[in-house]
């Protein structure tokens, strides 16, 4: 007897129809289900090893007839059906049959003796008495193919539209032969090539149709005639193309008119003026592995794509043109290509290979197999295939940063870059930054404001005309950026750095107009630009960001190695304070070795203070190394992203066991250091009082407040409008910390980049900040901005501005203050 399956991604839904079709024709008929995940938070999925036991279960040797639900229910029977042995295969049939009524003509059938191919006839026609009781004429069906039955259709044409079947045309057609069923052949007649699979956005491509070729078109499936009928509109409306507006994709980047600006986000401050350097990327050294357990690999590898997915989304949002959008929109389909994911789910299920190998091991075969063709055109597609390629393995490995190496001075041209990556960069050879993504909250551009680097973030395309080598200018105040320069903006620019430049000499020391001091601290990130900072006028350190530390390395550093960095950067203050705050990684911060799975939603996911406290080793480590160096110097300790009561207690109680550790083994430290929080997360502004109870200070860490505060990613620069810092909610917030420290005495700094913000600064003071810690090249602008206000006027412009109703009113108001003093 034919044996049923049943696949969805619902148990409940196979059990139900499992049960009505038993109520048809009772329990003879052999019926197995394969639904759903073993995930009880989300129970909803299908898993192709269920659906291998489901076969194997309803199988008596007479066939199977396998009905699914949607999409990846169709995807895990296929890949099902790669494990069985082949004479079993032979015998096992996918029907794309409505799911219900399928079930029930089908179980009918085989109760009455069908064999398996009437069983799939009954199931294929079950819809018709359903269509005639509504009186819908049930669509003529195409003819059948004479060897399976199944209906077939075909077609021969010309395609005329001027560059072919290139990259947007090849993703239309996938687009529309992927909402069908029915399998579609294609060939290239011209070329007599092999029939591919139509649904395959690399393999179409590699049939290299030109304008004037004729091709084949061949579906077979239920919905046969209507997918060939579609496909047969796009090819003969030239896809949607007028040939004068399709220019070939390598030339249609659009392009700067000579000595014309083009505008971006303003990320990091500075002039500068150089060739521009494209910044290609290869794919990063990645430990391929096998694996245990091809499931959790597969999984993994799911939670990958769907992250490169949404980049890539963001990037294609990011264009400028929707024809740039759109090519970004067509590189999405790499990552669903059955031709990519065949060999993917052998590797990962048959061969045993881990997530990053099967991936790797995909993308340079299809990157081997596009270099390899004659068509130019095509073998310029292998980089896209390559940048797909490296979005996805940056994900697997937990974003490892690529060693970006320039041997001549020039402004860097680039996609995005990872914090890590930026803090690699050398200001000497890297005149100044232009991306394409990006947004200046993000830590890349935090980074690039400490080093100094001019940066333009957020430019889309709009560069991407532009050849390498091509002298470009950028104003990083402005966010603009100038294609071959003309004489007198030469001038101006040059001009304005001078100023710029000469800006650099800090008076001090820092205080009001009427006297009140304001201590200016620097926000560091190892001993270079505590330097800098020391020499422009910072007065200790108030914020290590101790993360880069732990970046670029195989291992994190070492107790002692760590210490010496610590008591390296403190001595350079002598007795002025160097506020250490713990590892802050996660978010736009990974750290490769970690090995930690990708997340939906990093910045919501495991990140700082939450990741020290799932990883007690790393976490301890650090806190030895600063209490040892606390020894004798002004070191303080600092805890990032804490959210609860909760989450400080346990930092602390790690905190004394390392310090229990330490009195065990004789060893000095401060026995008295101060321990603070950032309070950056909302949640930890709304008990800011009773946080003041247990703290010995507050940072306030406003680019995540606002972030969070605002519910927009600080690196997403389609949101980055909403994440304004002088939201009144965020100053609110900023002005609730202070109230509810103020009222136990515990002091409040704020580190976040709010601080560097010279019009700002009033506001903070009026706030009742009394110590700022901030980019070390800002303090002199910073200092100047405070010597103007007294604490009366500071305190007026705050409490106009908290009453204000949006951040631009606040904008325009801070400026209007800072000139009327002017
Ligand atoms: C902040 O969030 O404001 C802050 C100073 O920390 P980071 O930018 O390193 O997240
Ligand atoms: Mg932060």
């Amino acid at each position: 007897m034919v044996g049923i399956v049943i696949v969805s991604h619902s148990e409940k839904l196979a059990a139900a129809v499992r049960e009505l079709t038993r109520q048809m024709v009772g329990s003879a008929v052999e019926i197995a289900i394969a639904a759903g995940i073993d995930d009880p938070e989300n129970p909803f999925g299908t898993d192709p090893m269920r659906v291998l036991a489901a076969i194997e279960a309803a199988d008596r040797g007479e066939g199977v007839l396998l009905l699914m639900d949607l999409g990846s229910a169709v995807m895990s029977a296929e890949m099902a059906l790669e494990f069985l042995e082949a004479d079993r295969r032979s015998r096992v049939q996918l029907c794309e049959a409505p799911l219900v009524e399928g079930a029930i003509a089908a179980a009918v059938a085989v109760s009455t003796g069908a064999n398996l191919d009437r069983a799939i006839a009954e199931a294929r026609s079950a819809l018709t008495p359903k269509a005639c009781q509504l009186g819908i004429e049930p669509a003529s069906p195409p003819a059948p193919n004479a060897a399976t039955g199944e209906p077939t259709s075909q077609l021969r044409l010309t395609v005329c539209n001027r560059l072919g079947i290139h990259a947007r045309p090849a993703a239309l057609f996938v687009q529309i032969a992927s909402q069908f069923t029915a399998s579609i052949a294609v060939t290239n007649l011209r070329r007599s090539s092999e029939a591919i699979d139509g649904k395959s956005i690399i393999q179409l491509m590699t049939l290299g149709v030109r304008q004037g070729d004729e091709i084949a078109i061949a579906a077979r499936g239920i919905d046969a005639g209507n997918a060939v009928q579609a496909l047969k509109e796009l090819i003969q409306c030239n896809f949607h193309e007028g040939d004068a507006d399709v220019p070939e994709v390598a030339t249609s980047a659009p392009t700067v008119p000579t000595g014309e600006g083009v505008q971006g986000i303003a990320a990091s401050p500075g002039v500068a003026l150089g060739p521009l350097v494209r910044y290609h990327p290869v794919l990063p050294e990645v430990r391929e592995a096998m694996a245990e357990d091809p499931e959790s690999e597969w999984d993994t590898l799911q939670l990958a794509v769907q992250n490169a997915r949404r980049q890539m989304q963001m990037l294609a949002n990011a264009m400028s043109s929707p024809e740039t959008g759109a090519i970004f929109e067509a590189h999405q389909l790499y990552l669903q290509d059955p031709y990519l994911w065949k060999g993917i789910r052998h590797d990962i299920f048959v061969e045993k290979y881990g997530a990053i190998a099967a991936w790797k091991r995909a993308i340079d075969e299809t990157v081997r197999r596009y270099q390899n063709l004659d068509d130019p055109y095509l073998q310029a597609r292998s980089s896209d295939l390559n940048d797909i390629g490296i979005r996805v393995l940056r994900a697997l490995s937990g974003n490892s940063s690529v060693r970006l190496e320039l041997r001549d001075p020039g402004i860097l041209l680039t996609g995005d870059l990872t914090p890590s990556e930026v803090a690699q960069l050398d200001p000497k050879v890297i005149l100044g930054i232009c991306t394409t993504g990006g947004s200046a909250n993000s830590h890349s551009a935090i980074l690039a404001r400490n080093l100094g680097i001019p940066t333009v973030m957020g430019l889309g395309d709009r560069l991407a005309g532009v050849a390498d080598g091509t002298e470009i200018a950028l104003d990083g105040d402005t966010g603009e950026v100038w294609v071959e320069p003309d004489r007198d903006r030469r001038r101006t620019l040059a001009a304005k750095r001078q100023v710029s430049e000469s800006r650099a000499i800090a008076p001090s020391p820092t205080q009001t107009r009427d006297g009140r001091r304001v201590t200016l601290l620097a926000n560091v990130m190892g001993v270079p630009d505590a330097q800098l900072a020391r020499n422009s006028g910072a007065e200790g350190v108030g914020l290590l960001r101790t993360e880069f530390f732990y970046f670029d390395r195989p291992l994190p550093p070492g107790e002692e190695e760590q210490a010496q960095v610590y008591r390296a950067i403190a001595d350079i203050f002598k007795n002025r304070p160097t506020v250490i705050r713990t590892l802050d990684v996660g978010g736009d911060k990974p750290l490769p070795w970690l090995q930690l799975p990708p997340e939906n939603n990093p910045f919501l996911g495991l990140r700082g203070i939450r990741l020290l406290l799932d990883r007690p080793d790393l976490f301890k480590t650090q806190l030895r190394a600063i209490l040892k160096a606390s020894h004798g110097r002004q070191i303080k300790v600092m805890f990032p992203t804490v959210a609860t009561l909760a989450e400080w207690r346990a930092a602390k109680a790690l905190l004394d066991r390392a310090k229990a550790e330490l009195d065990g083994e004789d060893r000095a430290y401060n026995r008295a250091i101060a321990v603070g929080m950032m309070v950056e997360i909302p949640a930890a502004v709304a008990i800011a009082d009773r946080f003041a109870a247990e703290v010995d200070f507050f940072s306030i860490g406003t680019n995540d407040l606002t972030q969070y505060y605002l519910a927009a990613d600080r690196t997403n620069p389609q949101v980055s409008p909403f994440a304004n810092v002088l939201e009144p909610s965020v100053l609110r917030a900023i002005a609730q910390t202070t109230r509810a420290a103020g009222a136990v005495g515990v002091p409040v700094a704020v580190c976040g980049e709010l601080a560097s913000n010279p019009a700002a600064v009033p506001l903070l003071v009026g706030l009742g900040i009394a110590e700022l810690s901030l980019n070390p090249r800002a303090i002199a602008a910073v200092k100047a901005a405070i010597a103007r206000f007294s604490v009366p006027e500071a305190e007026a412009i705050a409490a106009t501005a908290l009453q204000l109703d949006s951040a631009e009113a606040v904008r325009n108001f801070l400026q209007q203050q800072f000139s009327a003093l002017s």
